[in-house]
Formats: C-alpha cells, sequence, structure tokens
C-alpha cells in the first residue's frame, strides 16, 4: 500500500507537464479558469455559467484547451464579455498574473487565446500538405518548420546503429538567433519543479520495492529523471519490461509521441496498477500461444517473427492514472516503444481491466447497441458475448497484434518510413491480428470463449463502430484525425468496398445499418488487409500507406455522419468517457511514519481536479 501511495503521489506530481507540453499557454488559462471557479462556487446560475463549468471541465478533461482527442481547440459556449465579468469580479491575488502585468492584460490575453478561431487551433497538424510542425499549437517546437526538424534528426539518426535512442523523446527543439538547442526535460531542466518532486516520491518508492528487479528499475527511471540521457531510459525500459514477477507496476515517464506530428516527443503520463491474478491468465494463454498464431498469421512469411520473443501479458487494476492518460485512459497498453528493445528484450503487454469493466457497464445503458442493431438477435447475442469479445480483441490486439511481424533488413522504422501514417497503420495492423484470430476455433480449444458467436459480436461491433457509431466523436464536416479512428475506418471501409455479398449497407425507416452474411468471408478480407498493412510496414512503402489512410481512414461520408449524429442525439450519451482517481491517504503514527494508506472514492470531478491545482501543481505558470 505504501508502494502504491509513493507511486500515486509520484504520477499526480507529474500532472502539470501534460498541460504545459500540450499548449505554451495552458497553464495560466487552467490557472484563469479555477481561479474564477474558486470565487463563484454555488453562487452564480444561467446559461453563461454552466457553459464556463462545462469549458472548464472540458480543459480538465483534455489537459488544455484542445480537444484530446481531435486535438482541436475547444469553443466556449459562452462570450468573450461574459469572461471579462467573471475576472473581473474575481479576486486578482488568486488570478495567474505575471511580474507587472495588470488584469486587464491577462483577461486580454486569455480572451485572445479562447475566442480567436484562427489563433492556434490545432495541437496536432497531421495534414501532411501542410507544415506538421509549425501548424502544430503543442509545445513542442519553437521557431522550426518541419524541413528543419527533418533535417535535424535526419543529422543525428545512425541508420547503422542497431541501438538507437529514442531521439527527441525528452525535449522541446527551439531555433534561436539561428541556432537549434534542446531544452531538456529533467532535474536543473526544463520542467525541472515538477520532475523535482517526481523523483522525490521515486525515491520513497524504491524504499518499500517489492523486489530487486523493481528496485532496479525505480532507480534507473531516477537516473534518467536527473541525467536526461535517453541511454539511461533505454536502461530504465530494458529492467521495467524484465521485471515481470512485480505485482504493483508503474509506468511514469514521456512515453507516447501521438501529441507529436513529427512522432519524437513523448507526452508525460503515468499508470499506477496491480496485477488482476484471474483475467491475467486469459491473458497469458493467449502470450503462451504467440508463436501458434505468427506461424498461421495470413501475413508473407519472410515478414513473419521466426521467434516471438518475449510477450508478457497481464491484465491489471488501474489504482491511479495521470498526464497523458487521464481522465481520458487507454485500455490497452503495450511499452516500450523503443523498435530495438522490443525484438530484443521483449515488451510488456497489459490491458486494463478495471477500465473495461466500467466502459462495458456504462455502454449498456447508452441505447446505443438496439439503435445501431439490425436485428433483435444481434442486440440478444452483443449483450451476451460483447464484454467477453471486447477482451479479447483488446488482449489480442496488445499481445500478438503489436508484437507481430518484422521490418526487412535495412528498411528504417516506421517512424521513418511511414511518418505520419506510421501510428494509424500500426493501429490498423494490430487490430487486423485480433479480427482475424476472433473467428479462429483455436480460441476455443484453449478455452478462451465458449464457440464463435463470441467473433460474430466482436465482427457486428466492429464494422459498426467503423462505418456508423464512432463518428458520433465527430462534428458536422470535420476530417477524421486520431490514429485510432482513423485505422477503425480504414479496416471498415476497405473490407466493405470488397464485401458484395459479404457484408452491406442496408436501409430501414431512413436509418442505416451493417448487415453481415458470410463471417468466414469477412473474416479472410481481414487478414487480406493485414497481409497488405504488414507488408507496407515491412517494406516502409511510405506511398501505399499514405494512399490506404487518404483514401479510407480520413473522409466521412457526410450524409451518413449527418444521419448517426441524428440518431445519437435523440440518446443524449456522452461521446467520450473519462475517470475520477481515487484518494489514498496515508495514516500516520505519532513520529509522522506512515503505518496504513485509505482509499476513498471520489465522485466530484470539479473538486478533484481543483484539488489538484492545490496539492499537485509545481511548474511555473509562465513556463
Ligand atoms: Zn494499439
Amino acid at each position: 500500500k505504501k508502494l502504491l501511495y509513493y507511486l500515486s503521489e509520484a504520477a499526480l506530481s507529474g500532472r502539470d507537464m501534460i498541460y504545459d507540453q500540450n499548449y505554451r499557454h495552458n497553464l495560466y488559462i487552467r490557472r484563469t479558469l479555477e481561479a474564477i471557479m474558486r470565487s463563484y462556487q454555488g453562487e452564480r446560475t444561467g446559461l453563461d455559467w454552466e457553459a464556463f463549468l462545462v469549458f472548464t471541465k472540458r480543459v480538465w478533461f483534455s489537459n488544455g484547451i484542445h480537444h484530446h482527442y481531435s486535438s482541436k481547440k475547444i469553443e466556449p459556449g459562452f462570450s468573450g464579455d461574459y469572461l471579462r465579468e467573471l475576472i473581473k469580479h474575481t479576486d486578482a491575488t488568486s488570478l495567474p498574473l505575471l511580474d507587472g502585468q495588470s488584469v486587464e492584460e491577462l483577461t486580454a490575453k486569455v480572451q485572445r487565446i479562447l475566442f480567436d478561431p484562427g489563433l492556434d487551433a490545432k495541437r496536432v497538424n497531421q495534414d501532411a500538405s501542410g507544415d506538421l510542425v509549425a501548424d502544430s499549437a503543442n509545445n513542442y517546437y519553437e521557431g522550426l518548420t518541419q524541413a528543419e526538424v527533418e533535417a535535424f534528426y535526419a543529422q543525428a539518426n545512425d541508420p547503422s546503429d542497431a541501438t538507437p535512442i529514442s531521439y527527441g523523446l525528452n525535449s522541446k527543439l527551439i531555433k534561436k538567433n539561428g541556432q537549434i538547442q534542446e531544452r531538456i526535460w529533467k532535474v536543473g531542466g526544463m520542467y525541472s519543479q515538477a520532475i523535482e518532486q517526481v523523483v522525490g516520491w521515486l525515491e520513497k518508492a524504491v524504499t518499500v520495492a517489492e523486489n530487486d528487479k523493481q528496485k532496479k528499475a525505480l532507480e534507473l527511471l531516477i537516473a534518467f529523471y536527473r541525467t536526461g540521457q535517453l541511454r539511461v531510459f533505454d536502461n530504465y525500459s530494458i529492467a521495467w519490461v524484465q521485471d515481470v514477477d512485480s505485482d504493483v507496476d508503474v509506468i511514469n515517464g514521456f512515453i507516447e509521441v501521438y501529441g507529436d506530428a513529427m512522432g519524437y516527443r513523448g507526452a508525460f503520463e503515468s499508470v499506477v496498477s496491480i496485477r488482476d491474478p484471474i483475467a491475467t491468465k486469459r491473458i497469458a494463454t493467449i502470450g503462451d500461444n504467440a508463436q501458434w498464431f505468427e506461424d498461421r498469421s495470413p501475413i508473407h512469411s519472410e515478414h513473419k517473427k521466426k521467434e516471438v520473443t518475449g510477450i508478457s501479458a497481464k491484465v491489471i487494476s488501474v489504482v491511479m492514472e495521470s498526464g497523458d492518460s487521464s481522465p481520458s485512459t487507454p485500455i490497452g497498453i503495450n511499452l516500450p516503444n523503443a523498435n530495438w528493445i522490443r525484438a530484443t528484450k521483449g515488451s510488456k503487454s497489459v490491458s486494463l481491466g478495471n477500465i473495461v469493466r466500467a466502459h462495458n457497464e456504462a455502454s449498456k445503458t447508452s441505447g446505443l447497441l438496439e439503435e445501431f442493431a439490425f436485428t433483435q438477435e444481434e442486440v440478444a447475442l452483443s449483450r451476451k458475448w460483447a464484454s467477453l469479445a471486447l477482451d479479447l480483441e483488446v488482449d489480442m490486439h496488445e499481445v500478438i497484434g503489436h508484437a507481430s511481424g518484422q521490418i526487412n533488413p535495412g528498411v528504417g522504422t516506421p517512424k521513418e518510413t511511414l511518418k505520419a501514417y506510421g501510428s494509424t497503420l500500426e493501429e490498423a495492423r494490430a487490430d487486423l491480428v485480433a479480427l482475424y484470430y476472433m473467428m479462429d476455433l483455436k480460441l476455443v480449444e484453449l478455452g478462451l470463449m465458449p464457440g464463435l458467436d463470441v467473433g460474430r459480436v466482436a465482427y457486428d461491433g466492429f464494422l459498426k463502430n467503423g462505418l456508423l457509431v464512432q463518428l458520433l466523436r465527430l462534428d458536422l464536416g470535420d476530417d477524421i484525425e486520431e490514429a485510432h479512428m482513423r485505422n477503425r475506418q480504414l479496416i471498415a471501409k476497405w473490407v466493405m468496398e470488397r464485401a458484395a455479398g459479404v457484408a452491406e449497407l442496408k436501409k430501414r425507416d431512413g436509418k442505416t445499418f451493417v448487415v453481415i452474411h458470410d463471417y468466414a468471408k469477412l473474416r479472410g478480407l481481414f487478414g487480406q488487409l493485414l497481409r497488405e498493412i504488414q507488408r507496407i510496414k515491412s517494406e516502409g512503402d511510405y506511398e501505399a500507406g499514405k494512399a490506404l489512410v487518404e483514401n479510407y481512414g480520413v473522409k466521412v461520408d457526410p450524409e451518413i455522419h449527418r444521419e448517426v449524429l441524428e440518431r445519437v442525439k435523440a440518446l443524449n450519451i456522452a461521446s467520450y468517457s473519462g475517470f475520477i482517481n481515487p484518494k489514498l491517504i496515508p495514516i500516520r503514527d505519532a513520529n509522522g511514519g506512515i503505518m496504513d494508506v485509505k482509499i476513498e472514492y471520489p465522485q466530484d470531478f470539479t473538486r478533484q481536479h481543483l484539488e489538484y491545482s492545490e496539492s499537485h501543481s509545481f511548474l511555473p505558470t509562465y513556463n
């Protein structure tokens, strides 16, 4: 329990970093909104105030003013004048004023950023026709263009290095007076105030580590935060992968690179967890048979791994999340990201069991299933098996999906070869492995599912989501930006184009439904696409990858989109769900030592975030 407490504190201590990484104005905007919230709690009413509350909650939900998924700037539902009014009546000493800055100056600055739709409109620009660096509002680069960043890393990259460090993972790149410099995120560097706190808690965690392997990994993580050296981070990642015995586990660092259109810089995140022993048996069965799946995969034999190494899979219960993984959370995680470590030391695959379960429970009452299922039978089967189907899909996506296949000798990493399309194609590849095996009797033989009905439910669900349901997350006229959403539509549209006699879109009472006639043939189509996407990755075929994503994954059919939004509007459900963290409270003895740790489950999202900004906010407002 002490270990969980220390690691949770380390997680929350880094929380400010994600705000600043996402956008350099996020911290003072967040602190302005929080100051207003504190001075008006419970006193104001009315539509404008409601809109202000919604907006502030959305900023907390997205770790900044850009939507966490689409990365578009969130539109406030209130006016700039109303904001001015609120700030005017807020205690000035609680506002984040810089030096001699006046309240009016702060107001004007916040107004401009929130209400000028053209200013810093997108956190991550993935549109390859623009400039991936200059057109992105995130705080990973300053004064640089895409071409300059590409040239910088072309120079740094040594293609003959078999164990390359993850260049750029822990720094901001700045061009000043014609010189390009890196500001490293470390103790004594950028974000030092937050990182020192993280390190302090990690040092306490070391003293109560479960075993030597865990201790070693935590010590290396501390060394990485102290030195900022990426070689140390690799050593840490290896030690972390090799610790498969500990019940408590933690991800803490600059991890996923989706927030950088160039795919270099890692967003701060932390996930503290404990092992779920029963569900782990299920995922371990898949991992134990990884070679069986690899050998029978429909990909070209030269793209198969001859020996699938070190797939360590488990199901965890999340205890605390922070940064990039909170409040909106992943449901599966496969790390580390460094390709050479994955290939030579293996990777850890985890499914976030209590999160998946919570999503499933919530979806049972949403009405989405009834609205989009073509028959009553489909509803009944889905109610029975959707939960297991999703579990198995997530397990296989992580354990035998991302881990499968190999890149041809001499071909660069997907980041170099497939660039901005790499993430979408990688997610598609992992999904397709899972889909392909969802209709395989091997899963029945292994005791993982009772019959192929579970696979049929998975196929129904996947196509419905990829073609229809997921569109509820987009505004009319938007393209799909997010890698996972792009990949789902890519797969669904690609197979539908080839699915004559296999599956079709049917209209009934003006509503569109997906109807599958031949599940076995559909499986074959998933296999064909998997083979092609693996080829693209293995050969580094940028043009083919680009064509797939652009032709199938990006554009939305406006008529279908309008229809979906209307159908969903009637159900009155939220497009995204996120989580409130539990609260770990240490019980201390007379000398201040921790005797026990109590867990509480708060219910108030607003209160949690106001508390965090008091207790776990360490970065200066103007960084
Ligand atoms: Zn994935």
